[in-house]
């Protein structure tokens, strides 16, 4: 009992980002734990999702084929049934809408303790977790105790796995309790159409500092102009000017764009939560003591108003 099982996820029949990030994570642990790295996929186009997944590190790969859309009880009842024949050590769940829909079930179910929201992880016979409290301002570390543990981790905190691995691929039967109460009927887009931030790989976040919603339309075309896709803080959202689906940090969406252009954002740390993963950041703003400047590769001490029409011009 050494193995880590790790869960992978999908949406509309693409893989999200944290199922390679979760190889990175369970492979680490797998390491220290000394046992083999176990993926399951559920549901959705499993056997190209399958080959996709058979990156560096993974040992083995299950696939369990039911319906296309995530649905709690199919998930629940898979990881159930392959914690039942793998015996595994630790789970290790995205800290997703999904993940933290199923985790507490099946942790429930097999009667596990759950760390959630990990952004750390060391085994030394037992698991530690790391865990951000207070809105990012402090790190714990979490002894999860028992002889097999359940845990989520954070989006973008570990890196993607890469790399071609050469994993067993096979298909696990889960006799499925259809009757177990939920249904997938369809699927509808929150307000905000298609749009997935976290997907996006340059991101124009604007926040604050923009002053009016009027004025987004300044935005707005410089989104256009850099063919971006727009964000932004959450006063922004919770001024009902942008639909929360545009939400970057802490209590929004977790982002990791090849640029980040935060356009009249302070740098709060429940906003840096969700950005700090961008591969470059770019800051405009007044203050030159903002807090994004701590975080930004680049940046453009100035008035947005000035500084956003110049980009526009540059990049049209
Ligand atoms: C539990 C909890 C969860 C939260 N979750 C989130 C979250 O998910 N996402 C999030 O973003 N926030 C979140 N917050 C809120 C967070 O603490 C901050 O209040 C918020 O991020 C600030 O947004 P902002 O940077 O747009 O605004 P402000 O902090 O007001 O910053 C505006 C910035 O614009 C600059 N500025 C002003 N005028 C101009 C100009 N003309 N040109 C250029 N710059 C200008 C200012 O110098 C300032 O730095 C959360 C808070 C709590 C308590």
């Amino acid at each position: 009992m050494s193995d880590v099982l790790a869960v992978t996820e999908h949406r509309r029949g693409e893989l999200r980002d944290v199922s390679y990030e979760v190889i990175t994570a369970g492979r680490e642990l797998a390491d220290a734990t000394g046992g083999d790295l176990h993926l399951a996929v559920i549901s959705g186009d499993t056997e190209r999702f399958a080959e996709d997944l058979d990156r560096e590190g993974v040992d083995y790969i299950h696939t369990v084929s039911d319906g296309e859309e995530f649905n709690h009880d199919v998930y629940v009842q898979a990881i159930e049934a392959l914690h039942a024949e793998l015996d595994p050590e630790v789970v290790v769940m995205p800290n997703s809408v999904n993940g933290l829909d199923y985790a507490p079930a099946v942790a429930n179910r097999l009667d596990l303790p759950l760390a959630t929201d990990a952004v750390g992880m060391e085994y030394d016979g037992g698991l530690t977790v790391t865990r951000e409290m207070y809105g990012s301002k402090v790190e714990t570390a979490v002894e999860v105790g028992g002889d097999q543990q359940a845990v989520t981790v954070r989006g973008a905190e570990w890196p993607a796995a890469e790399g071609v691995g050469d994993a067993e691929i096979s298909a696990f039967d889960v006799d499925i309790d259809t009757d177990a109460g939920s249904t997938v009927t369809g699927f509808e887009e929150v307000g905000g159409g298609d749009v997935d931030i976290s997907e996006a790989d340059f991101i124009v976040s604007i926040g604050r500092g923009i002053e009016e919603e009027e004025n987004l339309d300044l935005i707005r075309d410089l989104v256009e102009a850099t063919d971006a896709t727009l964000a932004s803080s959450r006063p922004i959202v919770d001024n009902g000017w942008l639909p929360k689906n545009r939400q970057v940090g802490q209590s929004g969406k977790v982002v990791t764009p090849t640029v980040y252009l935060a356009i009249g954002i302070s740098g709060a740390v429940q906003h840096v939560a969700g950005m700090k993963g961008a591969d470059n950041i770019i800051a405009v703003n007044t203050d030159p003591n903002a807090p994004i400047f701590d975080i930004a590769d680049y940046g453009i001490v100035g008035d947005l108003f000035e500084v956003v029409p110049e980009l526009i011009e540059q990049f049209s």
